[in-house]
């Protein structure tokens, strides 16, 4: 064991280090461990407790079993859903593989809702259509409105069925990188026995999920720091189209809790101060079960118009007290009980106030549909950057784009979860098992960035800093933006930001220092608070879920490309901006290219 001033590392060798225990992390590890491989999965929260967990709707694919589908009409959906920002050849490969990854996940033993004939039960969501937008199709393969919780606990017994190593309560702090920028390892601190310890592998798999703790008010757990995304940021890498970040149309009133979209696909809807079904007016054919950027948008409207509920009226009534009280207790018994606990409604008498709340992140590392990450390098932007890869919502591959159609987030993690580990395994068969050896003082920085925050005396606590971070972004980078609340808030947050420099950490201790997680947690939320207002800032269009006031239409001339921010911490003036051109190709002749066309619902 070595020691650096008074820390202790303990190194280890594998073939693969997976960060990250969510779907996407575990489908990872699955994969590598059925592969043969010397894998280790490090998570900083216990597995089952991943954010994945709280997944309620549904998973995505085209199995047909309720009416008929298809592949395509999937892709279809998606890259309209996508606004045309997503890569048509990574969409292609999610939606070609989705019902493979489906049926598998069924074999690993998910308890999925079933039909009559025992078949996989699907429901509508949002955006999914059959016949390229003509009805809505029943894609949405539901474990009742606990998907994400069957699938969480199905693979992770998986894993260890396979026996695969989990490093668990660790906390992933840097990636390693060798001189010529290949990752070769990840630093982690141990925080039960406050060990560091240094990972030395062939291939990292980035699975850390998304980062909606970036905003105030938003629908996922307190871990969705974007650890990983920041990461990515100090190791020079960019983050890509940061600035599409998704509102769910309906999050509790108050708490910010996600009642599914899956209310509305078995028949809820939402209405005004007046009682109006106003969907009927912003999206004519879909209504309800438009896609969400657009249903967010016109609840924004209406409550900006005057049309709210409430004192303040300031949100929106959604309704399912005219359901079948069997269909809620059966397809819905969770969110009836989210909407007791947390709205003190009973869903069977009463409409839930909601109102649209940070959801997901299209954005994140940019990588190709293998899960590579890519290196983007002027005249080569999909160079990929060896012995790293990324998955997940952590990733941006890109299938989401502008915004993301609800089941294809789930999906999307066992699909890419699954692809990160056959290409590893492929690159590792092919190229042999040599690890690359550790550069001299590989992880110094690493220490040396923990030590200083951990001795940190300032004045002002974490909380504070991430509350002001926190609220700017809401008011600043909301559902709807304009030139001047951009400007502004790029430069609240370049305030903001300079305030860590004031932070203090109360313990010093090594073993369950939490100040010092969180800390270290608002550290990361920061640097991607900072990539993505200015991200949205310099966009000058609208697309998906980024809504520009002064800049209403798409652009597709302009601006029909990924933005690429880089903030690796060490420049002033930190964010500095880039550009990727979009896919416009597809892997294989089974589906064409399909072209840009106004996105109505
Ligand atoms: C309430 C809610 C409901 C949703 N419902 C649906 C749905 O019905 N259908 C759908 O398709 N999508 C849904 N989504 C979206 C989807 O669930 C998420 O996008 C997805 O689960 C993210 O999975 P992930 O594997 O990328 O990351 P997560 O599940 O967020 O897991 C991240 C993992 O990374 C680890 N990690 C993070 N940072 C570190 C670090 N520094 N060190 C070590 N480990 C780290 C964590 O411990 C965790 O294991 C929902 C999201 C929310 C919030």
């Amino acid at each position: 064991m070595a020691t650096k001033g008074d820390y202790k590392i303990i190194d280890h060798t594998y073939d693969v280090v997976v960060v990250g225990a969510g779907g996407a992390g575990l489908r990872a590890t699955l994969g590598l461990s059925m592969a043969g491989l010397k894998a280790a999965c490090v998570t900083k929260v216990f597995p089952t407790r991943s954010h994945t967990v709280a997944a309620q709707g549904g998973i995505g694919a085209s199995l047909g079993n309720m009416s008929e589908d298809k592949w395509q009409w999937h892709m279809y959906d998606t890259v309209k859903g996508s606004d045309w920002l997503g890569d048509q050849d990574a969409i292609e490969y999610l939606c070609k593989n989705a019902t493979t990854a489906v049926y598998e996940l069924e074999h690993f033993g998910v308890p999925f809702s079933r039909t009559e004939e025992g078949k996989i039960y699907q429901r509508p969501f949002g955006g999914h259509t059959q016949n390229y937008g003509e009805s809505m199709a029943h894609r949405a393969c539901a474990a009742a409105d606990r998907t994400g919780h069957a699938i969480l606990h199905t693979l992770y017994q998986q894993c260890l069925k396979h026996k695969a190593q989990f490093f668990i309560e660790h906390f992933a702090m840097d990636l390693i990188m060798d001189d010529e920028g290949a990752c070769v390892g990840v630093m982690t601190w141990d925080l039960e026995t406050g060990e560091i310890h240094r990972f030395n592998s062939r291939h990292v798999i980035l699975a850390t999920g998304g980062c909606g703790r970036v905003f105030f008010s938003c629908t996922s757990a307190h871990t969705c720091t974007g650890d990983g995304n920041a990461m990515a940021l100090r190791a020079g890498l960019p983050l890509q189209d940061m600035e599409f970040i998704q509102f769910h149309p309906t999050g509790i009133y108050g708490s910010g809790c996600l009642i599914t979209e899956g209310v509305r696909g078995e028949g809820g809807y939402l209405t005004n101060s007046e009682g109006e079904r106003f969907m009927e007016r912003y999206a004519p054919s879909a209504k309800d079960l438009a896609s969400r950027d657009v249903v967010s948008r016109a609840m924004t409207v209406e409550v900006r118009e005057g049309r709210g509920i409430g004192k303040e009226k300031d949100h929106i009534n959604l309704h399912l007290e005219h359901l079948d009280p069997d269909v809620i207790h059966k397809r819905l018994p969770g969110i009836s009980e989210t909407a007791k606990i947390f709205a003190g409604v009973d869903v069977t008498k009463e409409p839930i106030p909601v109102i649209p709340t940070v959801h997901y992140n299209m954005g994140g590392v940019p990588t190709n549909y293998q899960g590579e990450v890519l290196r983007p390098k002027k005249g080569k932007e999909d160079e990929v950057c060896p012995g790293l890869f990324a998955a997940g919502e952590a990733a941006s591959a890109s299938v989401h784009g502008a915004n993301r159609l609800g089941t294809n987030s789930l999906i999307d993690l066992v699909v890419f979860g699954r692809a990160t580990a056959l290409r590893a395994a492929e690159l590792i068969e092919k190229e042999g098992e040599h690890v690359k050896p550790l550069p001299k003082n590989a992880g110094e920085e690493a220490i040396a960035r923990l030590d200083k925050m951990r001795h940190a005396k300032g004045k002002l606590k974490t909380g504070e800093i991430r509350l002001e971070m926190q609220k700017t972004m809401q008011s600043n980078c909301a559902v709807f933006r304009t030139k001047d609340l951009l400007a502004e808030g790029v430069k609240k947050i370049e305030t903001v930001s300079k305030k860590m420099s004031s932070i203090g950490i109360s313990d010093r201790s090594m073993i369950w220092n939490t100040d010092l997680v969180e800390a270290l947690e608002l550290d990361n939320l920061m640097a991607q608070a900072q990539v993505t207002i200015a991200s949205a800032n310099a966009r000058q269009e609208s697309r998906g879920a980024h809504a520009h006031e002064d800049y209403p239409d798409r652009d597709d001339k302009k601006w029909m490309k990924h933005t690429l921010a880089y903030n690796d911490g060490k420049a002033k003036g930190s964010v500095k901006l880039g550009y990727r051109k979009v896919h416009t190709y597809t892997l294989t002749d089974e589906v064409e290219y399909i072209k840009p066309k106004k996105r109505v619902y």
